[in-house]
């Protein structure tokens, strides 16, 4: 089943940091995605701007060659690529300075969706959005995208939310956490409201606990430098963890628009009870005779940044009141595996008697790989013998339900960079959002730090330290195998 694919009205896209990383990996791949599906029109520009000299010629070179190196999706044909770098083109430009300003205010059209892509450090973040206004590029449809990390703790967030709203209005920012933009995060809300079947049951009545499991199997690599000012609480935690809990345990909201959304969520974040420390084990990565550790990839080799977190977080209200939410990331752990897990409680009576077995209906959402859905559902085990149980998976991979191309749905940048040209901010962070997630972790954080702390070390390619494991254990829980 093909997807439909509706196209995009004209629009200029500035980005700003068009030269560096996340441009080359994400934006530039994603861009020329849509290109080849037919999602932007004939009339859309993009218009790429950083400090380093160039002229637009250089960087559509620059462009072809991250281009080629980083989109793997083969249904791009190469002959499209000639068309989509014709709508690129470069601008020299210094966010904290004012070369390139008057060029860019030139080169951007009235009438079309103007959309800016803040892809460099926050530190840049309050300049842009000063020029932007300072030269009159901006107006009150603009829309500015920004990325993570949003803050360090609540100070440094609040005061990024201050420099922005200074010149932009909250429904002009478009804050974007990319797990959000993942197809099964948004099934998931699709099977929450879209079903009868599970929203009666979502609830602490039926769900014994819900685990949330973001694990990579990879280390820092070249990264350690931005990393170790960060660690995983901050890094991951803070945003793409809690943004799935938000997701999974928010009320219905009345619409699916980005207000009643968002407002859902922040209620959720907002009912969460402060975490103690017994409910946060932290951890960081040894090295192997093969591959270092953590403390020796960076520069700081007494470094107490963890690279593994492990929570059990509890939401204070109605719906959730005795259902734990376990949540955990980690780097080189035994494989690169997300998932979102249900565990519903076992059924009040087995009629089938004791030998049967302890029995239990677990959903889980598969963020990667394979994106999908499975519902573990309790049957009779076939053949003679007697009524034996077993637990079998009902899965809806999507390529299996859906037909072979159903795996082609867009990657999240694919899909939040359209939003933003269309204007909708239902998969984007609030500002009060990331406020309120910041304001649950601060207290931890600050804590590790009053008691300087260190991470408790873990082998690389295990579930982590074993305090994550007793985590659970001590609810007579355990975690789900972290497996491909
Ligand atoms: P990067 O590789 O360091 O690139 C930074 C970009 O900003 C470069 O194009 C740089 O070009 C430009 N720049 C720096 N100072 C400038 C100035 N004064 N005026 C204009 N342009 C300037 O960083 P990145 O990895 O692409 O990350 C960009 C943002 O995305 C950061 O906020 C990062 O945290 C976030 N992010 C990145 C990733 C990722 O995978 N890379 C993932 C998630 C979030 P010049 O030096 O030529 O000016």
């Amino acid at each position: 089943m093909a997807s439909r694919v509706i196209p995009v009205g004209p629009f200029d896209l500035v980005i700003f940091g068009g030269t560096g990383d996340l441009a080359r990996r994400k934006i530039l791949p994603a861009l020329f995605r849509r290109f080849c599906a037919g999602q932007m029109c004939g009339d859309a520009r993009i218009i790429s701007a950083a400090r380093a000299e160039m002229d637009s010629a250089a960087y559509r070179d620059f462009a072809r060659s991250a281009i080629l190196e980083f989109d793997d999706n083969d249904a791009c044909a190469a002959d499209n690529l000639e068309g989509f770098l014709e709508q690129l083109s470069y601008i020299t430009l210094d966010a904290r300075g004012d070369t390139g300003w008057p060029a860019l205010k030139g080169a951007l059209r009235e009438g079309p969706v103007q959309a800016f892509y803040f892809s460099v450090g926050p530190g840049l973040f309050g300049d842009l959005a000063e020029r932007l206004h300072k030269y009159g590029i901006a107006g009150p449809e603009s829309r500015i995208v920004v990325e993570k990390p949003f803050g360090r703790d609540l100070a440094s967030a609040q005061a990024l939310n201050k420099g922005l709203a200074q010149h932009f209005d909250e429904n002009q920012i478009y804050r974007i956490d990319h797990y959000l933009g993942k197809e099964t995060v948004q099934n998931l809300m699709a099977i929450r409201f879209g079903n009868t079947l599970f929203e009666p049951l979502w609830n602490a009545q039926y769900v014994d606990h819900i685990q949330i499991t973001v694990a990579e199997s990879v280390g820092v690599g070249t990264r350690g430098g931005y990393y170790d000012k960060s660690g995983a609480m901050r890094d991951m935690m803070q945003n793409h963890l809690m943004q799935l809990l938000c997701l999974i345990a928010m009320e219905p909201p009345a619409k699916f628009d980005p207000a009643a959304v968002r407002d859902e969520k922040l209620k959720v974040i907002r009912a969460l009870d402060p975490l103690e420390p017994e409910d946060v084990v932290r951890g960081q990565y040894e090295g192997t005779d093969e591959r270092p550790g953590y403390c020796d990839q960076v520069e700081n080799h007494d470094t107490r940044t963890e690279t593994f977190i492990a929570i059990k977080a509890r939401i204070g209200n109605w719906r959730w009141a005795g259902t734990p939410f376990y949540m955990r990331t980690g780097k080189r752990l035994k494989a690169r595996a997300s998932e979102i897990a249900v565990v519903f409680k076992d059924a009040p009576h087995s009629i089938f008697g004791a030998t049967t077995g302890r029995h239990r209906n677990i959903l889980t959402i598969r963020l990667q790989p394979n994106e999908g859905i499975e519902l573990g559902v309790t049957i009779k085990e076939p053949g003679p013998g007697g009524m034996r149980l077993v637990d079998v998976p009902l899965d809806m991979s999507f390529a299996e339900a859906l037909g072979p191309d159903s795996g082609d749905f867009p990657d999240a940048y694919e899909r939040l960079i359209m939003d933003v040209v269309r204007g909708d901010q239902t998969l984007f962070m609030r500002g009060d959002e990331v406020e309120a997630a910041w304001e649950w972790v601060d207290p931890i954080i600050e804590a590790w730090q009053e008691a300087d702390s260190a991470p408790i070390l873990y082998d690389s390619g295990s579930s982590g330290p074993d305090d994550a494991l007793r985590l659970m254990h001590k609810d007579g829980r355990r975690w789900r195998e972290i497996k491909t």
